[in-house]
């Protein structure tokens, strides 16, 4: 059976988390799309074109340790505005979507464009502030030596290239139900998710 879960959402918004305790709750599989780009980004600052890096990447790819980077994720943005980048990655992300066993996809375009017909369609977001404050703890809780006036900067910056490319652009599906995270906690984030998703599974 394919159950199709698709989780969009701007950075930082809890996204991942929920996504995962999603995936677990369900015993379905998880696809982080983000990775996708943040590779292909890695090896666009390693002085390889997008396109080519898009058409070429192999799952090895997702397993960088910088791909977390801030760096990284700036120039994941930056090669997603590319529309032959993404559509070198829809087949695999589809593929993956209607997977036997049920699945996960999380990402910016996954209930608009990637897989429109999802049985479930979230919309996880929360303020700049509140994302650019947890952004900002993740990165000190990694040793990362940064501020938190550029880290809100970043996100701001990310959000407007995702929100207003041609290609694609991060919105929610007209049939998306939105989960706003900015005054949950995740245990409450992760039970609205659920129960959302529960909402769904019973009319399907
Ligand atoms: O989710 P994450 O922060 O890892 O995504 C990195 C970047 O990849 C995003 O800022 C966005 O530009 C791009 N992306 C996208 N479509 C997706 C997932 C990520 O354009 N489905």
């Amino acid at each position: 059976m394919a159950f199709t879960i698709a989780i969009d959402g701007p950075a930082a918004a809890g996204k991942g988390t929920i996504s995962r305790a999603v995936a677990d709750h369900f015993g379905f599989a998880h696809l982080d799309t983000g990775l996708l780009y943040r590779a292909v980004g890695r090896k666009m600052l390693d002085g390889i074109a997008p396109i080519e890096a898009a058409e070429n990447l192999v799952a090895e790819d997702l397993q960088d340790d910088s791909l977390r980077t801030p760096e990284v994720a700036q120039a994941a943005s930056k090669v997603a505005v590319i529309p032959e980048v993404r559509a070198a990655l829809v087949d695999f992300q589809r593929a993956f979507g209607r997977r036997s066993g049920g699945a996960v996809l999380d990402g910016r375009d996954i209930g608009t464009v990637i897989c429109p017909e999802a049985e479930a369609k979230l919309f996880v977001t929360a303020s700049a502030e509140v994302r650019a404050d947890r952004r900002f703890r993740e990165l000190i809780g990694n040793g990362l030596d940064v501020r938190f006036d550029d880290v809100l900067a970043d996100v701001r910056e990310r959000d407007a290239r995702d929100m207003n490319r041609a290609d694609a652009p991060l919105k929610p599906a007209a049939d998306a139900v939105t989960i706003d995270t900015s005054k949950l906690d995740i245990e409450a984030a992760i039970s609205a998710a659920i129960s959302a998703i529960e909402a769904k599974r019973g009319i399907s």
